[in-house]
């Protein structure tokens, strides 16, 4: 790893001063220090953030609860609250990696972490995302990776928070240029629809605050298959949200994770499920409408029945 400075921010003007445009925020440091000893980032300074005041907290209202940058997976995996009110959140959050990385893993992290396209963590490959003019993955190994892409680069984004945060319809608070900018799922992964050197729509100095859900959708549920059982991302994730009054859905959301550079939601679906009976039929054709347009590369079709079976028990997974 190349030589950096290190400092411990106490406010967030100076975390922004410090970081600057060549400068890496470290949290729990899970994604960063991989990045740094791989050679895939070198930033000339890494700026601890976990001593900025209020990140840790969770405050619970009425209308929404506020997650803080720094609450660790862990701690939504462990609480109880969140657990009643947003068991989508907790299943999701109870899926990451192991236990070691859950404990230090923070939610901000989880949002920001960079993509596991094997070509881009491979230090010697020159991939799209790291400027380079080719998408090995689209022609080469792709098992991982996406069904629909913006650009050229098939990486997927493969966080559980957002996937679960974008069925929650849950917006990360940005504070860009000394500003708090609120920001969709949609909006947070754009950048990376949009241009293949992007992880996410953050630029240089952007720090995620707190993520905000509102507490309408009372039910919600979270599913994923993997190679493993632990320590591995999700080949597909699904998250799904709603009221139920009387076995009919109200404004219900689905979204799914590893399949696109976003976690990907398709509006017309979330519209023909509004005032249904759930039933296997009816999440069998949101199903279909969600993955319809689908571009399988030669390894990851199997990612299609997948992801159809999961967003059918997720949204069955609603009824309890
Ligand atoms: C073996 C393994 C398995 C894993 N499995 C999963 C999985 O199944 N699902 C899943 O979702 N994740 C998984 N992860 C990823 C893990 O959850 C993330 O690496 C972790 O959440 C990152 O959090 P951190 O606090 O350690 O971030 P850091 O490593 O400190 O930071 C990661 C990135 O985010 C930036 N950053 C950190 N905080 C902020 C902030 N507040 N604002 C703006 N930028 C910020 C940093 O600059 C850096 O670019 C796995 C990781 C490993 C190593």
């Amino acid at each position: 790893m190349k030589a950096f400075q290190y400092a411990t921010a106490h406010s967030f003007d100076s975390a922004r001063e410090l970081v600057a445009d060549n400068g890496m925020y470290l949290a729990g440091g899970n994604d960063t220090l991989g990045l740094l000893k791989e050679y895939l980032v070198s930033p000339n300074i890494l700026v601890n953030i976990k001593s900025l005041p209020g990140l840790d907290k969770i405050e619970r209202g009425s209308d929404s609860w506020k997650i803080g940058a720094l609450v660790t997976v862990a701690q939504i995996e462990n609480d109880p609250q969140i657990a009643k009110t947003f068991p989508g959140l907790q299943q999701a959050a109870a899926e990451v990696g192991s236990q070691q990385i859950r404990n230090v893993a923070s939610v901000g992290g989880n949002l920001a972490q960079h993509s596991r396209c094997w070509y881009f963590r491979h230090r010697d490959t020159l991939c799209m995302k790291k400027g380079g003019d080719l998408c090995y993955a689209r022609h080469g190994e792709n098992r991982y990776h996406s069904l629909f892409t913006g650009n050229t680069c098939i990486s997927p984004v493969v966080s559980n928070l957002a996937t679960a945060f974008a069925a929650l319809d849950a917006k990360a608070i940005v504070l860009r240029d000394g500003k708090e900018t609120p920001m969709t799922m949609a909006k947070l992964y754009q950048g990376a629809w949009e241009n293949p050197q992007s992880h996410n729509s953050l630029k240089p100095g952007d720090l995620i605050v707190r993520v905000e859900i509102p507490t309408a959708r009372t039910s919600s549920a979270f599913i994923q298959m993997s190679d493993k059982q632990a320590f591995d991302w999700a080949l597909v994730s699904c998250a799904a949200a709603a009221n139920l009054s009387g076995g009919k859905l109200n404004s219900p959301r689905v979204a799914v994770g590893c399949i696109s550079p976003v976690p990907w939601q398709v509006e017309a679906a979330n519209q023909f499920l509004d005032g249904k009976e759930l039933t296997d039929d009816v999440a069998s054709q949101a199903a279909d409408m969600i993955l319809k347009g689908a571009e399988p590369h030669e390894h990851n079709g199997y990612k299609i029945p997948m992801a159809h079976a999961l967003i059918r028990r997720t949204l069955l997974k609603l009824k309890g």
